[in-house]
C-alpha cells in the first residue's frame, strides 16, 4: 500500500552527518502458520517494513549524472599504472590494476555516438519488485575507448548484436538508481520514449 508522508523516513546530510528523520520501522500484523493436515502451529509469518538507508559513497555522481541527462564514468590518470587512461563504465572509484582513486568523467556524447550493442537476452519473466516493462530487453552495451561492458535495458526498438544504441534518462522524475538509465536503437523519436525520458 503506498505510504502516506507521516510513514515514510527521510535523511538529510548535515554538517557531513547523517540526519534521519521521520519513520524507518513500521510494525505490521503477523499470521500463524498452521499445518492443514495436523491442526496444529507450524510458525508465523513476520512482515517487516523497513526503510534502508543507501550509502552511494564515490559513486554518487554516476547517480546523480543520470537525472541530468548525463553519463558519468571514471577513468585511471595515474601516470605509474600501466593501464593508465583506461575508462571505466560501470563506474568504478578505484582503478582494478593500481587501486588509485580514478578520475570522475563525463561520457556523455561519447555514449551517444559509439554505444553499440554487444549481446541480449529477452526475459519474459522477472524477480520480485520489477519495475520494468516486458519482455524485459538486457543488453550489454560496449562503447568506444572503453574497457568495460555496461549491462542496461533497450526501451524502444528490438535488440541485435552490433546494432547502434543512444542512452536515455529519467531526467523528468528522476529516482537516483539504475533504472534512471536505459537505451533506445538509434533514430528513435523522442516522442516514443517511456514516459519521463529524455535524451
Ligand atoms: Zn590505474
Amino acid at each position: 500500500m503506498p505510504k502516506s508522508e507521516n510513514e515514510k523516513g527521510f535523511v538529510d546530510v548535515v554538517n557531513g552527518r547523517y540526519k534521519p528523520k521521520g519513520v524507518f520501522h513500521i510494525p505490521k500484523a503477523n499470521q500463524p502458520i498452521f499445518n492443514k493436515d495436523t491442526g496444529k502451529l507450524a510458525g508465523i509469518t513476520n512482515p517487516r517494513d523497513m526503510t534502508y538507508m543507501h550509502s552511494y559513497g564515490g559513486e554518487a555522481p554516476f547517480f546523480e549524472g543520470l537525472g541530468k541527462g548525463k553519463l558519468m564514468a571514471s577513468r585511471c590518470d595515474n601516470d605509474k599504472c600501466a593501464t593508465k587512461g583506461s575508462i571505466y563504465q560501470p563506474f568504478r572509484i578505484y582503478c582494478p590494476d593500481c587501486l588509485r582513486k580514478n578520475t570522475v568523467i563525463d561520457m556523455t556524447d561519447k555514449a551517444k555516438t559509439t554505444a553499440k550493442i554487444h549481446s541480449y537476452i529477452i526475459t519474459h519473466r522477472s524477480g520480485a519488485f520489477n519495475s520494468l516493462p516486458k519482455p524485459i530487453k538486457f543488453i550489454n552495451v560496449e562503447f568506444e575507448g572503453v574497457v568495460t561492458i555496461l549491462m542496461s535495458v533497450l526501451a524502444v526498438g528490438e535488440p541485435e548484436i552490433d546494432k547502434k544504441v543512444v542512452p536515455i534518462f529519467n531526467t523528468k522524475a528522476p529516482t537516483y538508481t539504475i533504472p534512471d538509465l536505459r537505451f533506445v536503437v538509434e533514430g528513435t523519436p523522442e516522442s516514443e520514449l517511456p514516459e519521463g525520458f529524455t535524451y
